[in-house]
């Protein structure tokens, strides 16, 4: 498991990530959760990089070997689009999340299968009609919101989120958000899914690997095999 985050805990945050604790503030966010991860579990093996994503090179240099990318940067805005053009071109599945004052919502990334986040902004540019995807703009350019996470908000989209990782690494089930934004408003528990549809010339799809040469993941057919009971 690699870590990937370049700031510092602070007081702001114990309400929502609570691995951290008052005597960690200050301490690297990173060296804190695999000392976390270690004292859970001594048997994963935990690399924390205590770098800032400025770019989608810095995303592709961690991709090595990895099966599954859980995507939760939020600033700079443009990481989302980092992180899926990295993960899609070396064929490398990605889970996304995102928390609203009073919504939650996840979606995923099967390279070469599903739609990606190119897709999404190509599609709203074209239309706003079926297919489109009005959101994944207003992400991209979504900067200096306060932020509006909560412990419980963030805990439900992590599960939801966490599922979505497992149906890709286990296969116990087929993916269920890849191109597909979930969203649950908290509010009134309702439930939405916005299917959005894959561009014909998206060149981001295109730089996906055949599924057949790739090394990350597990293999779709064969991935039931790998479900530890
Ligand atoms: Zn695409």
């Amino acid at each position: 498991m690699t870590l990937v985050d370049f700031d510092r805990v602070e007081r702001k945050n114990l309400v929502r990530q609570y691995v951290y604790r008052e005597r960690d503030i200050g301490r690297p966010k990173v060296e804190r959760a695999a000392e976390w991860i270690g004292e859970f579990n001594p048997g994963i093996q935990v690399r924390a990089v205590d770098t800032r994503i400025t770019e989608r090179a810095d995303i592709e240099a961690l991709l090595v070997d990895a099966d599954l990318v859980f995507g939760t940067v939020d600033q700079p805005a443009e990481a989302v689009q980092w992180v899926n053009d990295a993960c899609v071109s070396h064929g490398v599945p990605h889970v996304s999340m995102g928390v609203q004052a009073r919504s939650i919502r996840y979606w995923s990334v099967d390279p070469g299968r599903s739609a990606c986040f190119s897709c999404a902004l190509a599609s709203e540019e074209d239309s706003g009609g079926p297919g489109g995807a009005p959101w994944a703009r207003r992400l991209l350019f979504a900067q200096d919101l306060v932020n509006p996470a909560t412990g419980p908000l963030v805990s439900l989209v992590m599960g939801f989120a966490a599922m979505e990782a497992l149906r890709y690494l286990t296969g116990f089930a087929e993916p269920v958000a890849a191109g597909i934004m979930n969203t649950i408003d908290v509010a009134t528990g309702t439930r939405t899914a916005q299917v959005w549809n894959r561009r014909e010339h998206c060149e981001v799809c295109a730089s996906a690997p055949p599924a057949a040469d790739r090394t990350a993941g597990a293999p779709r057919g064969h991935r039931l095999k790998t479900v530890h009971a």
